[in-house]
């Protein structure tokens, strides 16, 4: 085998195997300013709130940067952190003596996690990370009534930017804390309250909720529904009547009308007129969303990027997938980091897949662009195809084929796994003439190239010398090409 990496394979991973993005900003000098969306649940269950952004100093988080003195589990172990997605649980406000309630509430968390749509059908994508964060004392700040103070260790409190019900963390120190002890792709930061209250940093990636409470697992996968999926709020309240902005980026919500975004092909256009069991809504156009009640319109009548305890609708569970196959490498081995040239008959290429919960992965290989083998190949042995001295390339292709991602340029990004190799043939296999038949004029072939002292007919070691040893070689190969 040569020991000779791609470049190109290396680049190529590079580009395919991120982490997914940390939004951070400057606002300049020592200050850091992150986007925030305010979010929590009223007592109804619809949510309400408002996006804006925190200010932030840079170097109180310094000091927590590589400090491991916290008791730190891993909770869900699907593999490498490179190719999965890694949640880290923290909480705040939880002393010594209350741990334990905190084990329990995450416990309780990602059983709730896990038990919904899509995280229930891609457990296998994620990986689980808890950190036992101990506060000097129990609760957050203003709570239950401003002006309270806690002397906590991310610093979590109500009345976050002056607004009642949001709770967030100083996200830098939490990012630090949580970055000391594993790759975080999301943090999940957890208050030691029963006040209902949340908020997504999309800076950071950090989802805040308050652990007492029985919704807590609600709130938090609405907030990943922001921090992970980078989704909008569908509800119309919090903001102007009529919006003002340009379209948003998010993908559930558009200032488009219904017949100008099926025009356009954008936004949700693939799911309209679509119903999905388990997922909320009727895909269509309904105004009112991201704030305000006029002039933007969200993808179903209600949802749970609109109301607590709903499902995800259709657009938004697209996306969420999408997100999650960031990260995600379905074939486990070889990395695409590996050798992928080789040489000889006896050349074998094993593969081991990752693949969602709900179904394996779809895999096509290929010899020399020819479709091989069936999709549960999970080794390559060239001695099984007779290959011709020559340089020949085998590839596969894996693809998660879900009926929930529509978006066929994402599918062929994000959702389809490719690797190759080449395999260098300097001799003759069995079938010395390739005719498709292993018979006695193989044998007449090769006699013939062993006697016009043809390279390919030169077997066995030394090379450049046609001896006995090659003829016994093909008869070897010629009983049975995979020597078994
Ligand atoms: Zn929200």
């Amino acid at each position: 085998m040569k020991t000779r990496k791609s470049m190109l394979g290396i680049v190529a991973a590079y580009i395919s195997v991120s982490t997914l993005p940390v939004n951070a900003q400057s606002s300049g000098d020592d200050q850091y300013e992150e986007p925030i969306i305010f979010c929590w649940p009223k007592d109804s269950g619809e949510l309400t709130g408002f996006t804006g952004s925190r200010v932030m100093d840079p170097q109180k988080a310094q000091q927590f940067r590589g400090s491991t003195t916290f008791n730190a589990v891993t909770l869900l172990d699907n593999g490498p952190s490179q190719s999965h997605v890694d949640l880290v649980f923290v909480g705040d406000g939880y002393t010594e003596d209350e741990l334990d309630r905190f084990r329990n509430e995450v416990d309780f968390a990602i059983e709730k996690l896990f038990n919904a749509e899509p995280f229930k059908s891609y457990k296998s994508l994620f990986n689980i990370h808890r950190i036992d964060v101990v506060s000097n004392e129990s609760g957050v700040d203003n709570d239950p009534t401003f002006g309270i103070e806690k002397d906590t260790a991310l610093d979590m409190g109500f009345w976050c930017n002056g607004i009642p019900r949001a709770l967030c963390s100083d996200t830098l120190v939490t990012r630090a804390i949580a970055e000391s002890y594993f790759e975080a792709d999301q943090i999940i930061a957890i208050g030691n309250s029963s006040t209902r209250g949340g908020a997504a940093s999309t800076g950071q990636n950090v989802a805040h909720a308050s652990g007492t409470l029985s919704t807590m697992a609600d709130v938090m996968i609405h907030e990943l529904g922001h921090t992970l999926g980078q989704l909008a709020d569908e509800y119309s309240t919090g903001g102007p009547a009529d919006y003002p902005g340009i379209d948003p980026h998010q993908i559930n919500v558009t200032i488009l009308e219904l017949d100008d975004m099926m025009d356009q092909e954008t936004k949700w256009s693939n799911w309209v007129g679509e119903s999905f069991p388990g997922f909320d809504g009727l895909v269509g156009s309904w105004e009112g969303a991201r704030y305000s009640q006029f002039g933007i319109y969200r993808p179903s009548i209600n949802s749970r990027m609109r109301s607590s305890y709903r499902n995800f609708n259709m657009p938004s569970v697209e996306k969420l997938v999408m997100q999650f196959h960031i990260p995600f490498d379905g074939i486990a081995s070889p990395t695409i980091f590996e050798f992928n040239e080789f040489e000889g008959h006896d050349t074998n290429i094993p593969v081991v897949y990752n693949h969602p919960t709900w179904q394996d992965l779809t895999v096509v290989w290929k010899l020399d662009q020819e479709p091989i083998g069936d999709g549960a190949m999970n080794e390559f042995r060239a001695c099984e195809y007779q290959l011709q001295p020559g340089r020949h390339l085998v590839t596969i292709a894996a693809v998660d084929e879900t009926p929930w991602v529509r978006d066929q340029w994402q599918i062929e990004q994000l959702l389809t796994f490719h690797r190759h190799w080449w395999i260098d043939i300097e001799t003759y296999p069995s079938d010395a003439n390739a005719d498709g038949q292993i018979n006695y004029f193989d044998i007449s072939f090769y006699i013939n190239a062993f006697t016009s002292s043809d390279p390919a007919a030169d077997l066995a070691e030394p090379k450049g010398v046609f001896d006995v040893q090659d003829v016994l070689m093909f008869v070897d190969r010629f009983a049975d090409s995979c020597g078994s």
